[in-house]
């Protein structure tokens, strides 16, 4: 050391696309070293960005003349612990991206941008907030024995034990979580937990639960729909250890947390937990990799577990603990009926079965709720002179008809057009809407029932801040008899007057190339069939019934949801997973390509392809994506797939040095355990 000031060399990561880490030299005041996993800024090109500090070291072999300063470090901010910065490299290594790419967009956009002065007046903010008053927390409902079980065994577990709690609808899951966490927080006094939902605005029942049984303790959310202010307020007080609850989505998975003691996660089956851009995380495969790291318990709740979970349930890789039965008492599961279109020929896309059982509710006071995937009037309009259908012009898919708003809209490039007054090919007036949305169906009930309270909602419907949940609040409050919509309808929600479900048209997933097509499509018809009678059972002693319309009525699938029979449909399943040579049994990963012409992206494959050797790797042929063209662009993607893990993100490594050589104009991107194929 050379007197009061000396340098040192910092190696900060950055978010570029090159797997690099750039030295710089800092003048360090004495006996303020700069920390791994603080944050500084640092000229970049002709720009200033915020980097991580990955290392600090006494030299570099960066010559003199070549090596910048660092122009700041943001010291006041403690560091981002260790076991958070390995949590950012595995996701790195394990997605193949860079450092700097994983870690820094997992932090608040503010905590990149702000100056000292605005960070240090974030900070006196967060001073200022206190935890919140302990008032009295709401009572907790007693148990059941399941229940207990299952919180003690996840509230007193010690170590790393990931469990799968397997409930059905309605069976008080969240109950579970919530003494677990009760459990964890009496037992350690400054315990953090971090508690994942599918999408927050969904869940919005979850927050104000915790918020009433944990007064005491602050709680902070985490998730996309934040204010940017907000967002950085919540992260600083999860990384200081004031927010001793997280809640959040995926995102929140990257939080600092620095005393982390129970991951709890919703719906663990849900494909939102997957990012599907930029990095294409699994939340809840990191969020396992998480609780082992820090050797903690993490519990998965689902009624209909990923197949994943449940095969590591089956091998007993994850203890699984069950709840068979619904928790309100005398509210008891709803029955399945499967509607025959054939025979029950449907008006209006209801056959005469469901407006009967609709009718029947209106009479007795109750809601009914009509569950239909898919947005908008028409998913196209033709003309039955020459043909011609609405094909988007720049995606190979079809324009919706919005009727309200007299558009054609493209769902996937958001094209958007006037209807067209007639046939643009042929001239023909007469352009027939074909098939039904969602907008089709609240028409046709309005007509059927003039005097029911119908209400719709999908995304287009709540496309205003605060408008999904008005909405909601309006089925809560009894406001509704008909409500209709879209997955937006299926999940968690709790209405307490619905008895009748109806599903229109879910035959289409019967027969899609995905194979994961029908895991998912259960896991719907069972997320939307456990909205009815979570209460008790009605006064006239009716029981809820779920009317499922199809035209396959002797499909194994509806078998099983009739008989709400996950268990058999899951092993049947994995035993075609296991034959057919499919994931959980193989691993998998996705390089896609896109370019204006489709031969250009096959091409970029077919060399891919080619350039390595791999044994223990099957590379399959390029293929167009099975959506081929979205706004002008043509995709096409090579499956890569092993038996080994390690094999494959060892074979991943090397191709991935190859292909960056490669000085190729396609736009390429890796994704590793892809769920979309
Ligand atoms: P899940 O998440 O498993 O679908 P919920 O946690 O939403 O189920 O619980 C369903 C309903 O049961 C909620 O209204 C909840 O308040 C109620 N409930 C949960 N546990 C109990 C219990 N032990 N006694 C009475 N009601 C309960
Ligand atoms: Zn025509
Ligand atoms: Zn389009």
């Amino acid at each position: 050391m050379q007197g009061l000031f000396h340098h040192c060399i910092l190696q900060i990561a950055l978010d570029t696309p090159l797997n690099a880490i750039f030295d710089y030299r800092w003048h360090c005041d004495a006996g303020e070293q700069p920390q791994v996993g603080q944050l500084a800024l640092v000229p970049f090109g002709r720009r200033e960005v915020m980097g991580l500090i990955v290392g600090v070291a006494a030299e570099t072999d960066v010559p003199a003349e070549k090596l910048k300063d660092a122009l700041a470090v943001r010291s006041q901010l403690g560091p981002l612990s260790p076991e958070w910065l390995a949590l950012a490299g595995f996701a790195a290594d394990y997605y193949q991206r860079p450092l700097g790419e994983v870690a820094l967009p997992g932090l608040p956009k503010n905590l990149r941008v702000l100056t000292t002065v605005a960070l240090d007046r974030a900070l006196k903010k967060l001073a200022k907030l206190d935890a919140p008053h302990d008032g009295t927390p709401l009572n907790m409902p007693q148990l059941n024995p399941s229940q207990q079980e299952a919180a003690d065994a996840i509230g007193g577990a010690a170590g790393f034990k990931p469990t799968l709690l397997y409930g059905v609808t309605g069976s008080g899951k969240t109950e579970v979580y919530l003494q677990s966490c009760a459990q964890v927080l009496e037992r350690e006094p400054d315990a953090q937990i971090l508690i994942l939902v599918p999408e927050i605005n969904l869940t919005p029942q979850l927050e104000g639960n915790i918020r009433a049984r944990f007064p005491g303790v602050m709680l902070a959310t985490l998730h996309s729909s934040l204010s940017e202010g907000e967002r950085m307020l919540h992260w600083l007080a999860a990384h200081q250890g004031k927010a001793r609850i997280v809640l959040g989505t995926r995102l929140a998975i990257l939080a600092s947390l620095p005393n982390l003691k129970l991951i709890v996660i919703d719906e663990e089956h849900d494909p939102s937990y997957k990012q599907q851009e930029g990095l294409r995380y699994s939340a809840r495969d990191l969020a396992v990799w998480r609780a082992w790291q820090l050797g903690i318990p993490i519990v998965l709740g689902s009624a209909t577990p990923s197949l994943e979970s449940w095969h590591h349930a089956q091998s007993g890789r994850y203890r699984k603990l069950e709840l068979r039965e619904r928790a309100v008492k005398n509210a008891v599961l709803p029955q399945v009926k499967l509607l025959d279109m054939e025979r029950d020929k449907p008006k209006d896309g209801l056959t005469s079965h469901l407006i009967a059982a609709i009718k029947q509710r209106m009479e007795r006071g109750e809601q009914s709720l009509l569950f239909l995937n898919r947005r908008g009037y028409a998913p196209v309009i033709c003309c039955e002179s020459c043909g011609w259908i609405s094909e988007c012009t720049r995606c190979t898919s079809f324009m919706v008809l919005h009727r309200p708003e007299h558009r054609l809209r493209c769902h996937h490039c958001s094209l958007e057009m006037r209807i067209p007054r007639h046939c643009p090919t042929c001239g023909n007036v007469d352009l027939q809407p074909l098939g039904r949305g969602t907008q089709r169906v609240e028409e046709g009930l309005q007509a059927m029932f003039p005097e029911a309270r119908v209400l719709r909602i999908d995304a287009d419907s709540t496309r205003k801040k605060g408008s999904a949940q008005a909405a909601f609040d309006t089925v809560h409050r009894g406001e509704v008899d008909i409500l209709i919509g879209t997955q937006m309808v299926a999940k968690g929600h709790d209405f307490k007057k619905l008895t009748l479900v109806g599903i229109l048209n879910p035959d289409t997933a019967l027969f899609s190339q995905d194979y994961r097509a029908s895991e998912r499509l259960f896991a719907q018809l069972m997320q939307v069939a456990g909205r009815a009678g979570r209460s008790a059972q009605t006064e006239g002693g009716s029981t809820s019934e779920v009317l499922i319309q199809t035209r396959y009525p002797q499909h194994p699938l509806y078998d099983a949801v009739v008989r709400h029979d996950y268990d058999h449909f899951a092993s049947a399943l994995l035993e075609e997973r296991e034959q057919a040579a499919l994931p959980p049994y193989l691993f998998q990963a996705l390089l896609r390509a896109e370019a204006p012409e489709l031969a250009t992206a096959i091409e970029f494959l077919t060399i891919a392809r080619d350039c390595v050797e791999h044994p223990g790797i099957t590379i399959n042929d390029p293929i167009p994506m099975s959506m081929t063209r979205v706004h002008n662009v043509d995709r096409a993607q090579l499956l890569v797939e092993s038996a080994s893990r390690p094999m494959l993100q060892a074979f991943l490594r090397e191709w991935l040095l190859t292909l960056r050589e490669m000085k190729s104009r396609v736009k390429w991107s890796l994704e590793v355990d892809p769920l979309d194929i």
